[in-house]
C-alpha cells in the first residue's frame, strides 16, 4: 500500500474503513515520520505517543465490533498548543505554562475524540498566539518544510508545518488576526477561520476573546471541511457560540470540486489586490483569479475603504483584550511561580513570575493594551478602534450586497527568512494585513494554495458573510481543482 503519511484525511479514513490499514498502523506511520523529521522541523512541542496509540486501538476495536465509523475515524490530527488537553501538557508556547497539564479537554478536543480522530500531540506556536512567524515561541521556532531557514507563519506555524512535512494529515489552529490562514498560505496548505462563534472557545486559552476562533487546517479543502464539520457547532459552554448548525461545508467543498462556479460573484478587494503585496505574490494571485473566471465565476472589483485601518484598530483591540485576559497568569492558579520563598511578598511573587514567564512580545502587548484601556486614553484608543471596527463591518456588509465572497491574496509576502522581521514589530504585524479585517467583522475566511512565487507557496484568501462558511469552501475547492495541491521538496 502507498505511504499513508502522503494520503489525505479522506483517503486515510477510507483505507481504515475498508480494513486495508488499521488505525494503529496509520498512527504508527505518522509517529515514525515525526521521529524522522521533527528534530529539524520542530512542529511539535509534545508528542503523545501513548495517548495516540490508545485512541487508535479504540478505533480498531470499534471497527472489529462492526460499529459504524465516522468520516474521520482513525485519522491523526495535530492540535495547536493553545487548546486544553486533559492530562496532556498545554503551554501556549509560553514558559509561564511550562509543565501545566490541564484538568479538562477543550470542546474542540472533545469533539475530535468523539469523531474518532487520533491526537498525535500539541504543536508549536508564537507565545499566546501573538506573532506571525512562530519565532516568538518560548520553545524555539518551527521551520517551514519548503525551506527550513524560513518561517512557517504564525502564530500556528507548528500546525501548518506538521501538515506540509507530512507529520499529520489534519491539524487544529486558532485565528485571532490570521494565525490559521497566514501559516496556511506560506506553507502551501489549507487553513480556514470559521465564523466567529461557529467553533467553541471553551478551553481555548484566551488571547483576544472577541476575535479568537479555532478552526481546521489540512492539505485539501475537502479535508478542512470535514474537520470543520466535526469540530463546529453550538456549545453551551461558550457564551458567544452561535446556536445554529454548521453550514454544510462538506457538501459545498464537494460541489466546488466539480470546478463549476457558474453564477458565483467574486469581489476582488481593490485595496488588497494592488500595492501592498510583493509583485510575485500579486502575479500568482492574478493568475488564480483568471482561472476562477474560466470556471464561470464573475469577478468584480469591490472597494472596502476602511480595510486599510484594520491593522491599527486590531493592534489596539487585541492587546487591550489580552492585557485583561493575561492578568490570570499570576503564579497563583496556573503554571510557573517564581520567588515564593517566604521573603518576597505576594505582589512580588506575581511580578517576578510574570517577568520570568512572559516573553518580550507578550509583555509589549500587555503594556500597549493596558495603556489603551487606561482612563484618559480609553476613548482616544480603544473607543476609536471599536468605531473603526464598525466601519469595517459596514464595508463587508455593503460588499456582500454585491458579491457572494471577497477575495485577496492571503498574505502580502511569501515565507521570509528567520530573523528578518523580528527587530521591527510593525514589519511582523504586516504579515496579517489582509487577514485581520475578517476577524474584526467576525466572518469566515479560508486560505487555499494558488501557486508558487520563487519556489515558495502563495495563498488565495476567500472571505464570506457570517454563517456562510460553505461559500468559501465551494470557491476554495474549485480553485484547488485547477491548482492542485502543492508538494514541498523532500526533507
Ligand atoms: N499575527 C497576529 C498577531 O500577532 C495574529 C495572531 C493570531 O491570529 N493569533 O496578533
Amino acid at each position: 500500500m502507498a505511504d499513508v503519511t502522503r494520503m489525505t484525511a479522506t483517503e486515510i479514513a477510507a483505507v481504515i474503513a475498508s480494513g486495508e490499514a488499521s488505525a494503529v498502523e496509520v498512527t504508527q506511520a505518522h509517529l515514525d515520520r515525526i521521529a524522522a523529521v521533527d528534530e529539524r522541523v520542530n512542529a511539535f512541542l509534545h508528542v503523545d505517543t501513548e495517548g495516540a496509540l490508545e485512541s487508535a486501538r479504540a478505533v480498531d476495536a470499534r471497527r472489529a465490533a462492526g460499529e459504524e465509523l465516522g468520516p474521520l475515524a482513525g485519522v491523526p490530527v495535530a492540535v495547536k498548543d493553545v487548546l486544553t488537553t486533559k492530562g496532556v501538557p498545554t503551554t501556549v508556547g509560553s514558559k509561564i505554562l511550562e509543565n501545566w497539564r490541564p484538568p479538562y479537554d477543550s470542546t474542540i478536543v472533545q469533539r475530535l475524540r468523539a469523531a474518532g480522530t487520533v491526537m498525535l500531540g500539541k504543536t508549536n506556536m508564537d507565545e499566546f498566539a501573538m506573532g506571525s512567524s512562530t519565532e516568538y515561541s518560548a520553545y524555539g521556532p518551527t521551520g517551514n518544510p519548503w525551506d527550513l531557514g524560513r518561517i512557517p507563519g504564525g502564530s500556528g506555524g507548528g500546525s501548518a508545518a506538521a501538515l506540509a512535512a507530512y507529520e499529520a494529515p489534519l491539524a487544529i489552529g486558532s485565528d485571532t488576526g490570521g494565525s490559521i490562514r497566514q501559516p496556511g498560505a506560506v506553507t502551501g496548505t489549507v487553513g480556514a477561520k470559521p465564523t466567529y462563534g461557529g467553533t467553541s472557545r471553551y478551553g481555548l486559552v484566551a488571547f483576544s476573546s472577541s476575535l479568537d476562533t479555532p478552526g481546521p487546517c489540512a492539505r485539501t479543502v475537502l479535508d478542512a471541511a470535514l474537520l470543520h464539520a466535526a469540530i463546529g457547532g453550538h456549545d453551551p459552554r461558550d457564551s458567544t457560540s452561535i446556536p445554529l448548525p454548521v453550514p454544510d461545508v462538506v457538501a459545498a467543498a464537494r460541489a466546488g470540486a466539480t470546478g463549476d462556479l457558474t453564477g458565483v460573484r467574486l469581489g476582488l478587494v481593490t485595496e488588497f489586490s494592488g500595492e501592498g503585496a510583493e509583485p510575485g505574490v500579486l502575479a500568482v494571485f492574478r493568475e488564480a483569479v483568471d482561472a476562477l473566471t474560466k470556471l464561470g465565476a464573475e469577478v468584480v472589483e469591490v472597494s472596502c475603504p476602511h480595510f486599510q485601518y484594520a491593522l491599527p484598530a486590531y493592534y489596539l483591540i487585541a492587546p487591550s483584550e489580552c492585557s485583561s485576559n493575561l492578568a490570570r497568569f499570576d503564579g497563583v492558579r496556573f503554571g510557573l511561580r517564581v520567588g515564593d520563598d517566604g521573603v518576597h511578598s505576594l505582589e512580588e511573587v506575581m511580578s517576578l513570575t510574570r517577568d520570568a514567564g512572559f516573553g518580550p512580545e507578550v509583555k509589549r502587548r500587555i503594556m500597549l493594551g493596558t495603556y489603551a484601556l487606561s482612563s484618559g486614553y480609553y476613548d482616544a484608543y480603544y473607543g476609536q478602534a471599536q468605531k473603526v471596527r464598525t466601519l469595517i463591518t459596514q464595508d463587508f456588509t455593503t460588499a456582500f450586497e454585491q458579491v457572494d465572497v471577497l477575495i485577496s491574496p492571503t498574505t502580502p509576502f511569501v515565507a521570509f527568512p528567520f530573523g528578518s522581521r523580528t527587530s521591527d514589530p510593525y514589519q511582523m504585524y504586516l504579515a496579517d494585513l489582509f487577514t485581520i479585517p475578517t476577524n474584526l467583522y467576525g466572518g469566515p475566511g479560508i486560505s487555499v494554495p494558488c501557486g508558487l512565487s520563487e519556489g515558495l507557496p502563495v495563498g488565495l484568501q476567500i472571505m464570506a458573510p457570517t454563517m456562510a462558511d460553505d461559500r468559501m469552501y465551494r470557491v476554495g475547492a474549485a480553485l484547488e481543482s485547477v491548482v492542485g495541491t502543492l508538494t514541498p521538496p523532500e526533507l
